[in-house]
């Protein structure tokens, strides 16, 4: 029987509520298909770090990177602090850790889920890079001013290698979707030194890959054609910070966060874990929509599945997309969409749709 040990963070505000959920659905397919996963639960959160000032150490994430893969909620509350006047946030601290460079977040408009764009075929995949970019200055020494202050961006040649590589395959895989397979990267080489190596290489990796069709735009204009024709993207290709903000926009157009499922991986790690954050504003409610991360534990056991040559595990993550878009389909819907189910409702119609 297939046996995977997984490292479990719930994190901070919703994220506790949505990895309830998403335990659940994998508990049902356990139950159901022969899948063993083992937990090893960790208390990773902002509000331990407001209690006892405990934060993720990199003997901590040695620990966990043993693990087979992890199930992350979200972590920050925005009140919650380190010395630097910047939030807590182990995923950011895995990312590095790890050397986590591409965020995978697919973004599809569901079948039961309304647009606030015309557009009616929105599929792509937004691939943010998370190792670099704009966040790559985070460790740096900086004195503390309360007259300037500064961030570092920059891009290696190493890393966006890697990182077109995967959005390049990504397009090639997708095809099974109907896509012709194409990949558009989302740059600023018209005012930032860091993008005009990282559309160079970008160049390099499209001719290498003759077979899938490439664009490039500027962010800006880019952002614009997100909102205008989102049907023109299928695998968009960013810097951390844009990929960060692109994503979010995508997001949005296919009804919210509470849709949008993350994977950030490197060549041996993954975190599983949905786009949105902790959501004080809804927290504690039994409101949040735990589609993104019941989606977010899907791709793992189809990260899994790949990287172990498991047909069961691929098919098995495949059984709770069906569930999820069936569920949407059906409805109730939670609130973020619209509709007037809570979570355990979200839940329950997502397990009832379970392939037998
Ligand atoms: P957020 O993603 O938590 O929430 C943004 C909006 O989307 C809110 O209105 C929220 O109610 C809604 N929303 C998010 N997820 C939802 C869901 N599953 N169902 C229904 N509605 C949902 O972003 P924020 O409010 O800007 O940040 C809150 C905290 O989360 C901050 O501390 C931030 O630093 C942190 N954060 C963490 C992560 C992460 O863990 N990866 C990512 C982003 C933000
Ligand atoms: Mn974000």
């Amino acid at each position: 029987m297939t046996h995977y040990d997984i490292a479990v963070i719930p994190g901070d505000g919703i994220g506790p509520e949505v990895v309830e959920a998403a335990l659940s659905v994998l508990n049902e397919c356990e139950a159901r298909y022969g899948l063993k996963l083992n937990y090893t639960f960790y208390d990773f959160s902002a509000d331990l770090y407001r209690r006892t000032g405990r934060k993720i150490t990199a003997a901590d994430m040695d620990e966990i990177g043993q693990k087979d893969a992890v199930l992350f909620g979200a972590m920050g509350l925005p009140d919650v602090r380190g010395p630097e006047g910047l939030e807590l946030g182990a995923q950011v601290e895995m990312r590095a850790h790890y050397g986590l460079f591409s965020s995978l977040r697919p973004v599809r408009l569901f079948e039961g889920v309304e647009s606030p764009v015309k557009a009616k075929d929105i599929d792509m995949l937004v691939i943010r890079e998370t190792s670099e970019g704009m966040f790559a200055g985070l460790a740096d020494h900086h004195e503390p001013s309360d007259e300037s202050a500064s961030d570092r961006m920059t891009i290696t040649r190493a890393t966006c290698e890697k990182l077109f590589d995967v959005a390049f395959s990504q397009a090639r895989a997708r095809r099974k979707r109907g896509t012709p397979g194409h990949v558009t990267l989302l740059h600023k080489s018209n005012a930032l030194r860091s993008n005009v190596l990282m559309e160079k290489v970008f160049d390099e990796v499209a001719a290498k890959s003759p077979d899938v069709g490439s664009a490039k735009y500027y962010i800006d204009a880019g952002s614009m054609y997100m909102v205008t024709d989102p049907e023109r993207y299928d695998v968009v290709v960013s810097e951390n910070i844009f990929g960060d903000i692109v994503s979010e926009i995508a997001a949005g157009l296919v009804g919210g966060l509470g849709v949008a499922p993350s994977a950030d991986v490197s060549l041996t790690h993954g975190v599983f874990q949905p786009s949105h954050g902790s959501a004080p504003d809804i927290a504690g409610q039994g409101v949040a929509n735990p589609a993104a991360m019941i989606l977010s534990a899907a791709m793992m056991l189809e990260w899994l599945g790949e990287r172990r040559g498991d047909d069961l595990c691929t098919q098995i993550a495949q059984n709770i997309q069906i569930a999820v878009e069936s569920a949407l389909a059906t409805g109730p819907l939670a609130r973020d969409l619209g509709g007037p189910a809570g979570t355990q409702e979200v839940l329950d119609t997502v397990v009832k749709a379970l392939p037998a």
